[in-house]
């Protein structure tokens, strides 16, 4: 091992999940969803259309869409807005 393969290393993306005891971010080396092996880094979530742990709705697909698109233009309609306005 290299002392540039320990840098690159160091500078591995951090996991931002909570810690329980303080609450500050977990801080352990990241995986490609940002957690760590501990904080889920390998589960790819649960599967498409699945309901077992469904309880209302507030972040699925198509509410977090439709969300989306509401932010999107409102933010379009308040930049219009302050370019009538001044
Ligand atoms: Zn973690």
């Amino acid at each position: 091992m290299t002392a540039n393969s320990m840098e690159k290393a160091h500078a591995a993306p951090r996991c931002g999940a909570r810690r329980k005891y303080d609450g500050q971010p977990c801080q352990a080396p990241a995986m490609k969803n940002g957690r760590c092996y501990l904080h889920g880094g390998k589960s790819t979530g649960a599967p498409k259309g699945n309901k077992n742990g469904w309880k209302h709705g507030l972040r699925s697909a198509e509410a977090v869409a439709q969300r989306k698109r509401t932010t999107a233009l409102l933010r379009k309609l308040r930049a219009t807005l302050t370019q009538l306005t001044t």
